[in-house]
C-alpha cells in the first residue's frame, strides 16, 4: 500500500491545527491568512454564481482565467504564455504539483527536490512510486539558508526525470538567487531533466529579495512546469484555485491526469480570480502591495519577538513563515517542543522535520527548528510573542 510509505500519512498542518482548536492555543502554525482577501474579489464571486456560471467549467479552466494567468506571466516576467494550450487551471497548487509529477515520473525515476520540502511532495512522489531524492539546504553567515550548489549538482543525474523546486521556499522563506537557478537550470538542460517549478508565494518577497521564475532563464521555458496559485497571493486559501504553465506538451500531459484527479476545479472562483489577476496594476494591485508591506511588517514583529524569547532565528526573505531554532532554550528536538507548545506557551508551531526525511543530513540540521507564521493579525503575533517570552 502506498499509504504504509511514510510520506503518506495525514499532513502535519492539520495536526497542528486540531491541536492549537484542541488547547485553545494560538494557531502560528498552518500557514493561511486569519483575514480574507479584497473584498472585491469575494464579491465578483458571489456575482458569478448570481449570474449561473455554476455548471461544469472547461477542463483547462476558464479562458477568462488561462487569458488573465498568461497575462500576468508576460506582464510580471517577460514570459510568452499561450493561454490556449500553456495554461492549465487545478485545484490549488497541490493538484498542479499532484498531477504534473504523476504525468512525468513512475517507478525507476528519481524525482530531486530541496530538503526541507513542502510535506505533498514526498508524498506524491510516493504515490507516483517514485523515488525521492533531495537536496539539503545550508544555513550560512548572514545569508539565510542557501543551495548547496555541489550536493545539488551531485545529486541530478541519468536517472533524474523530474527537478520539484520551491522559491519562495516554505519553510524556510529562502528566495533563490539567479546564481543558485542557474545552477539548478544548468543540471536540467545537462541531463534534459524537466524541472517543476512551484511559485506560490511568488509575490510574497521582503527587502530587495526579488522572485524570478526559473522558466525566464536561458533554455528552461521549454523544460520548466510553473505552478501558482491564487490563495497566498489573494489570501483565498480556501478557494483552492491554482494553474501550471509551460510547453504545451508539458501542460497536455498534466491536462491529461487532472481530468482523472478532479475533472475540472470550481467555475465561480475561476471567474473572480480572472478578474482580480488582470486588475493586479488595479485596486487589486494596491491591496497586494499592502499585504506585502504589512507582513514585512509582521514578519520583523514575529522574528523580533521570538529572538527576545530566546530562540535562534533566520529571517526569512519571502512566504509567510520563519524558521526558529529551539536549542538556546534547552530544546532539541522541535517536534516534541511543538507537541509542548500550547501548554508551555499557549502557541502552535510546526516541526521541521514534518518537512523532512528521517535520517537525512537536512533532518539533522533542522531537528530542533519549528516553523512559525506571520500571516496572522498583528494583536494575534503580538500576544503569540509575549506568550512565548514567558518560556524561559
Ligand atoms: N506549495 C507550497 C510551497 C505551499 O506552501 C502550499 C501551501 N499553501 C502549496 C503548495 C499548496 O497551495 P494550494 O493551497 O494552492 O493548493
Ligand atoms: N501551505 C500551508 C502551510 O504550509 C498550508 C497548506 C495545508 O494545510 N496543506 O502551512
Amino acid at each position: 500500500l502506498v499509504a504504509d510509505d511514510g510520506a503518506v500519512r495525514a499532513t502535519v498542518f492539520a495536526e497542528m491545527s486540531a491541536l492549537a482548536a484542541r488547547t485553545g492555543a494560538i494557531n502560528l502554525g498552518q500557514g493561511f491568512p486569519d483575514v480574507d482577501g479584497p473584498a472585491h474579489v469575494a464579491e465578483a464571486a458571489v456575482a458569478a454564481i448570481r449570474a449561473g456560471r455554476n455548471q461544469y467549467p472547461p477542463g483547462p479552466g476558464v479562458p477568462a482565467l488561462r487569458q488573465a494567468v498568461a497575462a500576468h506571466q508576460g506582464r510580471h516576467y517577460g514570459l510568452d504564455v499561450d493561454p490556449e494550450t500553456e495554461v492549465l487551471v487545478t485545484v490549488g497548487a497541490t493538484e498542479a504539483l499532484a498531477a504534473a509529477v504523476l504525468a512525468l515520473a513512475g517507478p525507476g525515476d528519481e524525482v530531486v527536490t530541496l530538503e526541507p520540502y513542502y510535506d505533498s511532495y514526498a508524498a506524491v512522489v510516493a504515490m507516483a512510486g517514485a523515488t525521492h531524492v533531495t537536496v539539503p539546504l545550508v544555513r550560512t553567515d548572514g545569508a539565510g539558508y542557501r543551495l548547496d550548489a555541489a550536493a545539488f549538482r551531485a545529486a541530478v543525474g541519468p536517472r533524474t526525470r523530474v527537478v520539484l523546486l520551491n522559491t519562495p521556499h516554505n519553510p524556510t522563506g529562502a528566495v533563490l538567487d539567479p546564481a543558485e537557478l542557474e545552477v539548478v537550470a544548468a543540471a536540467a538542460r545537462e541531463h534534459d531533466v524537466v524541472v517543476i517549478t512551484d511559485e506560490v508565494y511568488e509575490h510574497l518577497t521582503y527587502d530587495d529579495a526579488r522572485h524570478v521564475p526559473l522558466a525566464t532563464l536561458p533554455g528552461m521555458a521549454e523544460r520548466t512546469l510553473t505552478v501558482s496559485s491564487a490563495g497566498k497571493t489573494l489570501s483565498f486559501t480556501g478557494w483552492k484555485v491554482g494553474w501550471v504553465t509551460g510547453p504545451a506538451a508539458l501542460v497536455d500531459a498534466v491536462r491529461a491526469v487532472k481530468q482523472y484527479l478532479t475533472y475540472v476545479g470550481s467555475g465561480p472562483f475561476q471567474h473572480a480570480v480572472a478578474d482580480a489577476l488582470t486588475d493586479d496594476d488595479g485596486r487589486t494591485g494596491a491591496w497586494m502591495a499592502d499585504l506585502v508591506a504589512s507582513l514585512e511588517r509582521r514578519r520583523d514583529l514575529l522574528c523580533e519577538g521570538l529572538v527576545s524569547a530566546g530562540f535562534d532565528v533566520v529571517v526569512p526573505q519571502g512566504t509567510y513563515f520563519v524558521v526558529a531554532d529551539g536549542r538556546p532554550l534547552g530544546f532539541d528536538d522541535g517536534a516534541e517542543l511543538c507537541a509542548r507548545l500550547p501548554e508551555l506557551a499557549g502557541v502552535v508551531g510546526v516541526p521541521v522535520s514534518a518537512f523532512c526525511r528521517a535520517g537525512t543530513p537536512a533532518a539533522e540540521e533542522f531537528r530542533s527548528a519549528v516553523r512559525f507564521t506571520f500571516v496572522k493579525q498583528e494583536d494575534v503575533l503580538v500576544e503569540g510573542v509575549r506568550r512565548l517570552g514567558g518560556m524561559r
